[in-house]
């Protein structure tokens, strides 16, 4: 996909109830399921600085939701022609040189073997030459070890799913908890919260960091493509290799209250640290000292760009 590439969009608009609402909403979902949790409307924190180190100091102005390509052209089989560009997608969903944070699968002709992207863009446009933070995280297919290092460039394979904004500064939801009681992990407890209080017709999304500053997370790394197919969970999860990564981790996130039929993933987040751990995350893995501090905005629109034309719902975890 270059930069004249036009791909196939569509676009709904969110609800976007006001912060306060929102951070009700939350805590009150929230204190049920940590022993401690707190949201609160706050100024957005320099997220330029440590330890978040993003491409931009906030997540305001204009925030969108972008779900690209899509995990059945990950399996059965990759299809290694799925290529796509960050600065492309910001123009797609109409804000060219937008901040964007998420998740998505690195570029495997760069790298070399598939990865797994951890966003963190300024992209490029007319006016600016943005400025790329974006990590990835990969198997090295010598010696199995895994490895973050920056993203050499701007293009991304496969999937991706990502937050788009302005990068402003101004009133982000603060999202505080600690010490996990249920089984769900932070992001899917949020998600549940919101699904509960607003339903099938109230359709909302969320994007932003967050951090693990205590604990350890179950996180995994794709290794390279399978050459067999992989035709379930079972085999999903037999190839893709699973860490216990420790805090602290940045974790870019986005979530959707449900999927009113545009075939989304509901959920996505990578993680990065400063200490060369990286990758998807699942879920911490010691809930009884775990503690999470997260900044989120509620986004205007999901835009849906290049959505598999044959879908499943296999490998959406
Ligand atoms: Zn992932």
């Amino acid at each position: 996909m270059t930069a004249n590439t036009r791909l196939p969009v569509t676009r709904r608009a969110l609800v976007v109830p006001e912060l306060d609402e929102l951070s009700r909403v939350l805590q009150e979902g929230l204190k049920i399921c940590f022993e401690t949790a707190e949201v609160n409307v706050v100024d957005c924190p320099d997220l330029t600085q440590q330890p978040f180190t993003l491409a931009a100091p906030g997540l305001c102005g204009s925030p969108r939701l972008a779900d690209v390509g899509g995990v059945p052209y990950l399996v059965p089989l990759a299809q290694k022609e799925k290529k796509y560009n960050l600065d492309t997608v910001a123009e797609h969903v109409d804000l060219p040189g937008a901040f964007m944070l998420g998740a998505g699968a690195g570029p495997f002709d760069t790298i070399g073997t598939n990865s797994e992207m951890i966003t963190n863009i300024r992209t490029k446009s007319a006016d600016q030459e943005g400025d790329n933070q974006t990590r990835i995280s990969l198997i090295i297919p010598e010696d199995g070890s895994f490895c973050l290092k920056n993203s050499p460039c701007r293009d991304f394979q496969l999937l991706g799913n990502f937050l788009a904004t302005e990068g402003k500064p101004g009133k982000v939801l603060e999202v505080k908890c600690q010490a996990r009681r249920g089984p769900d992990n932070f992001v899917s407890v949020m998600r549940y919260i919101l699904h509960k209080h607003y339903g099938k017709d109230k359709f909302l999304g969320l994007g932003g960091v967050f951090l693990i500053e205590e604990g350890k997370a179950k996180i995994h790394i794709m290794p390279d493509f399978s050459k067999t197919p992989l035709n379930s969970e079972e085999d999903v999860n037999k190839w893709l290799r699973f860490f216990e990564f420790n805090a602290p981790l940045i974790c870019c996130s986005v979530f959707v209250s449900h999927d009113p039929g545009m075939d989304l993933r509901i959920e996505h987040t990578h993680c990065f640290s400063h200490h060369g751990q990286g990758g998807h995350y699942h879920y911490d893995v010691t809930p009884k000292t775990v503690s999470y501090r997260g900044y989120f905005v509620p986004a205007e629109w999901m835009y849906r760009i290049d959505p598999p034309q044959e879908t499943h719902n296999i490998g959406r975890d």
